[in-house]
């Protein structure tokens, strides 16, 4: 008998967890965990979470006090940018300079860490929300004593992120490294099984897995890296299934949504198998066409929410078995697409080609 999975969270994430679950019959039920219902748990359940924060109310409690309540100790360190942080130094994962701005002389704070800095909100920001930027002259503001930690401003070459995933007994498995690209703090595109060298996986993996094992993690978890002279810095740690991700929905056998299943009902959890190239395409506050659907290897992934200037309601999975045929793919495709949307075409294309 498979447990039924319940995760902390309706959104797009948990929709998702579903949708990997449905070929196994296996029940996942995603739920509000600020609601104040009873929830109505079974002993037997298994809690998993898509968000990192959510009150303390009726159903969050039923949620947190579950016995099978999956990586506490870990959403405890990765929830506070500053208990983050001292987790990868505390593990020798290399990560960009950083302090904690307490009260007190905040310029000297920041200035100890570099002439540029961004400072982020310890808790509660995501998609670049909750982040500042500050260099040498700037006037810090005071709400950020307590409350933020300064980090270097890192002039790196390109982003990337690792997804991968650990069982109880301590098996893990990984994804091949995903080029990212932001804007505004907020993912637009991803490149999948692009060529890397192979001394920056195997440190990858070696980061997140020292991680994960430290953590007595189950699950998948996302490292989001910047590349700076061909070396990998650790940026931020996602304990949950990673937008950038998504491409392994049809980009590889096992989607990180199945693969993250996997490892919370104990089924077995094997490497997952990539072949060809992938590109992942937010839909940021804009509509999905029919005609989309033509080109071959698309595959849209809508999720139902009102569209609003910006918000993340689907994403677009172009998935073809080498890198000529997917660019051939990625042009059909700009074509159709919104005007202001056809640069991430051309930024995904020239990663291909590089
Ligand atoms: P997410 O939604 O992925 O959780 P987030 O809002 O938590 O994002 P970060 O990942 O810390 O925030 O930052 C968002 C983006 O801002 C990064 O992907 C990167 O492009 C840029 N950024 C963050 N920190 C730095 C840094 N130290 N140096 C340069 N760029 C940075
Ligand atoms: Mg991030």
């Amino acid at each position: 008998m498979l447990p039924r999975i319940v995760v902390a969270g309706n959104g797009q994430l948990g929709q998702m967890l579903q949708q990997a679950g449905a070929p196994l019959q296996l029940d996942v039920m995603p739920v509000d965990p600020n609601g104040d219902i009873e929830l109505g748990l079974r002993p037997d359940d298994v809690i998993t979470v898509e968000i990192e924060h959510w009150s303390d109310s009726v159903s969050g409690l039923q949620l947190k006090q579950h016995p099978n309540f999956r990586n506490a100790e870990a959403l405890y360190a990765v929830i506070d940018r500053q208990r983050q942080k001292a987790l990868l130094d505390r593990l020798q994962v290399p990560t960009s300079p950083w302090v904690s701005l307490e009260e007190g002389d905040l310029t000297s704070q920041l200035e100890s860490v570099a002439d540029k800095v961004i400072v982020k909100r310890r808790r509660g920001g995501y998609d670049g929300r909750g982040q500042w930027r500050w260099q040498k002259g700037d006037q810090p503001e005071a709400e950020w004593a307590g409350e933020c930690i300064a980090e270097a401003m890192i002039p790196f070459s390109h982003e990337v992120s690792l997804v991968g995933a650990r069982n109880a007994a301590g098996e893990k498995v990984f994804y091949p490294l995903t080029r990212n690209w932001h804007e505004n703090g907020i993912l637009r595109a991803s490149v999948a099984n692009l060529p890397v060298p192979a001394e920056q996986q195997q440190n990858a993996e070696e980061w997140l897995g020292r991680i994960m094992d430290d953590e007595g993690y189950i699950g998948v978890m996302a490292m989001e890296c910047f590349v700076v002279d061909g070396k990998l810095l650790v940026n931020e740690l996602a304990p949950r299934v990673h937008n950038s991700g998504h491409w392994t929905q049809e980009g590889s056998a096992i989607s990180q949504f199945q693969l993250h299943l996997r490892a919370l009902a104990d089924l077995p959890l094997i490497t997952p198998p990539v072949d060809g190239v992938s590109v992942m395409y937010n839909l940021l506050g804009r509509n999905w066409q029919p005609e989309w659907l033509q080109v071959p290897g698309v595959h849209v992934h809508w999720y139902g929410k009102e569209i609003r200037p910006g918000r993340k309601v689907g994403h677009v999975n172009i998935c073809r078995a080498n890198t000529a045929e997917l660019i051939d793919s990625l042009k059909a495709l700009q074509t159709l697409v919104d005007e202001a949307d056809k640069v991430v075409f051309d930024w995904s294309i020239a990663q291909l080609e590089a």
